[in-house]
């Protein structure tokens, strides 16, 4: 960098004596005041001027004056020469702006030293000025070019939310799809997504406050034409400039791509895709979530559980039930508010969520209103269920969404088993938790016999004499299962048979009796009976199971039993479902020789046109029937039209339950066969059995 120096002095030897001892740097001179001012107009790049303060024209102090308020001369190093004696004019020159001073007589050496101070301090600040112009122009392009939206904002309070943008870059612009100027009118809180403010507005405070340094954050910004656009946020303190005003700086990234994908999944994962209503795995979140945040909700679940989905598929088709199915989605989601939240749990089920529900009035009245839309709106289409309630405890935060699945399940399950399908409700309590639990209990006693687990558990069978109404001796029984378990004592069969059934478990249960039911069998032959038969009672699940009869096969061969004399008994109520398939069966145990007899007759609605073609060979009249033969009711009985289809039908007529003399007088007269009872004899155990038949064989 050049120094160029202008020397104003009245005196022109000093001029010259300066001019020839400061050679090295470039030199101009002026005589007064006017001519240096011309110099300085005609000359670019004075950096030092050599001030006398006593010239012709003008004073000094005024020279230097007008050099202060002219903006293009502020910043040229004034230096004064002053005379020994003119302390006072020094002091004033240098408040004028002037930088240092001389005395005269003239020194030289001094003189050159202070020139050469002065030009070295020039070019440091010629050095510094140039970087910082560089540093400023790529600062801008930075600032301009980056492809992140850049703001930075001021505050002057931060307990106040006075936030004023004070500069933007064109991405800034472009997220937020304002300019500059509206960007600083408004300001970005006008322009954030409400539900994203809070969150903001408390980070920022803890900023200001000097607690963190810095916060990121997703957000929403709502654009000129309501629309939304995502943004990834770090937001930044600036330490605050000369104005004291706290600064941020804050960073944003457009993510309304990514966040859309993301809103997409979400939804999915949160929604069943049938019905558009949230899932099951989102209910367990849900639960989840409450149970963590431990606060003291009333929380309770209304279930409501369709029956005969899978038959009304299998009778009109996939299509027809999933309409069903958003038929009832849309009915239910009529009563969803935001304290009851509806789920599609599984295909048949839906769930409400209540929290913060007023008391158990409350979803009474709600279940009754949806039992009244789903009766009034469904009464053509074929379909039924039951709805159960579960109330949750207030601390009962640990509780699983399966466990309460479960219960919601038992006790809508348990409305269908009490009131049948026309969705009535069921509360989940004690009571049917102690029944859930005994049905538990007695499910793992039938699983550790089924498995022959060495337990104090027990299945055994006690025999029911059968005597022959026309030689009055006794001629079978009807084996009986008993459970015994060590923790419940006797079940009763009319308990432990449907869990039996439900649970499939039936079908080695069963198996069981047929083999202790065959020794028996195998005892009477050798005791010389051979005319005694044994009914054996036989579900359907059983019956239906594939192998059945291979296995039936099987053990009667294994055991050598006399086949003629075995009578299997079936429920009539099992042909409304299955008619051909277990008609078929029937048809080849009955070729073999074996009995069939029809258990319960009158009570399973079977249809009489088709009773003809039913292979069996005896119908056992059921007890209600045996009960209305006695007293008043003895006119009105319809047993002896009973006992006559039987005998059109070809098929032997016996009957169940005769605990009275008055009923085994009428079953006589009316010609039935056989008899089984109280009167004759309660079930026995197989010794009681045995004496009981060698006294009355
Ligand atoms: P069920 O086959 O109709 O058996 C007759 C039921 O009536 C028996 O009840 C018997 O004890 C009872 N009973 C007989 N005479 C009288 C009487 O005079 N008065 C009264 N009040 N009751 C009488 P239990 O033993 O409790 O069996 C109930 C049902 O459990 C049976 O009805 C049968 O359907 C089923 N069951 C019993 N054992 C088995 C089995 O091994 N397999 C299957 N699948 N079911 C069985
Ligand atoms: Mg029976
Ligand atoms: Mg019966």
């Amino acid at each position: 960098m050049e120094v160029k120096i202008l020397v104003v002095d009245d005196s022109l030897p000093d001029r010259l004596t300066i001019k020839n001892f400061l050679s090295e740097y470039s030199i101009l001179t002026a005589c007064d005041g006017m001519e240096a001012m011309r110099v300085l107009k005609e000359h670019d790049g004075i950096n030092i001027i050599i001030l006398n303060l006593r010239l012709p024209d003008m004073s000094g102090f005024q020279f230097l004056q007008s050099l202060k308020e002219d903006e293009r001369l502020r910043k040229i190093r004034i230096i004064i020469l002053t005379n020994s004696d003119e302390l006072n004019n020094e002091i004033k020159g240098l408040r004028l702006g002037a930088t240092d001073f001389v005395r005269k007589p003239l020194h030289k050496a001094s003189l050159k030293t202070r020139i050469d101070v002065h030009a070295s301090l020039l070019r440091a600040e010629f050095a510094l000025e140039q970087r910082v112009d560089a540093q400023t122009i790529t600062f801008d392009m930075i600032f301009k070019q980056a492809p992140i939206g850049i703001a930075i904002s001021q505050s002057s309070d931060p307990k106040h939310s006075d936030q004023v943008i004070v500069r933007v870059n064109p991405v800034y612009e472009q997220i937020t799809g304002r300019t500059k100027e509206e960007l600083f009118y408004t300001g970005w809180e006008q322009i954030t997504h409400p539900d994203d403010l809070e969150e903001d507005m408390k980070n920022l405070k803890k900023l200001h406050a000097g607690e963190i340094q810095c916060y990121s954050m997703e957000k929403r910004y709502i654009k000129p034409d309501g629309s939304v656009v995502w943004v990834y946020m770090v937001v930044a303190a600036l330490t605050p400039g000369n104005n004291n005003k706290l600064n941020h700086i804050c960073l944003i990234q457009d993510i309304t791509e990514r966040k859309q994908i993301e809103i997409e999944r979400k939804y999915i994962s949160e929604h069943d895709r049938l019905t558009g209503l949230y899932n099951r795995d989102y209910l367990e979140l849900l639960f989840a979530s409450d149970a963590k945040q431990k606060k003291s909700l009333q929380r309770a679940f209304v279930g409501i559980n369709l029956i005969n989905v899978q038959s009304i598929t299998a009778n009109y088709g996939f299509i027809y039930t999933q309409g069903l199915i958003k038929k009832i989605a849309e009915i239910l989601r009529q009563y969803c508010t935001d304290k009851c939240i509806l789920f599609h749990t599984h295909e048949n089920r839906f769930v409400f969520y209540f929290v913060h529900y007023k008391d158990k009035n409350e979803l009474i009245d709600f279940s009754n209103a949806i039992t009244e839309a789903l009766e009034s709106q469904l009464a053509t289409d074929r379909i039924g269920g039951g709805i159960g309630v579960l109330e949750l405890e207030q601390d009962q935060y640990e509780a699983d969404i399966d466990i309460v699945l479960r219960r919601l399940l038992i006790a809508s399950e348990r409305s269908i088993s009490l009131f049948g399908k026309n969705f009535e409700t069921c509360f989940y309590d004690q009571e049917l938790e102690a029944l859930v639990t005994r049905e538990r209990e007695v499910m793992e006693a039938l699983i550790a016999i089924a498995t022959d687990e060495c337990t104090q558990d027990e299945l055994f069978l006690q025999y029911q004499p059968v005597v022959n109404l026309k030689t009055g001796s006794v001629c079978g029984f009807e084996a009986l299962a008993r459970l015994s378990t060590e923790k419940l004592g006797m079940v009763p069969p009319a308990e432990f048979i449907p869990i039996a059934e439900k649970t499939k478990l039936i079908i080695p249960i069963g198996e069981k009796v047929i083999v202790k039911a065959f020794r028996f069998m195998n005892k009477l032959k050798e005791l010389g009976y051979d005319a005694i038969k044994v009914s054996i009672n036989t579900s359907a699940i059983q019956l239906l199971s594939p192998d059945f009869t291979c296995r039936m096969f099987e053990m009667i061969d294994q055991m050598q039993v006399n086949i003629r004399n075995i009578v299997i008994e079936i429920t009539e109520s099992v042909f409304t479902s299955d008619y051909e398939k277990i008609n078929k069966i029937i048809e080849k145990l009955r070729e073999t020789g074996m009995h069939i007899a029809i258990d319960d007759f009158g009570t399973g609605y079977s249809s009489l046109a088709r009773e003809n073609e039913l292979r069996a060979d005896s119908l056992k009249i059921d007890k209600c029937f045996i009960d209305k033969l006695s007293g008043e009711e003895l006119d009105k009985a319809i047993t002896s039209d009973i006992i006559s289809i039987a005998h059109k039908l070809g098929h032997s007529a016996i009957a169940e339950g005769v605990e009275h003399d008055e009923q085994l007088q009428y079953l006589k007269k009316h010609g039935c066969d056989k008899i089984q009872g109280y009167l004759i004899s309660k079930p026995l155990d197989e010794q009681a059995a045995l004496e009981f038949l060698k006294k009355h064989v």
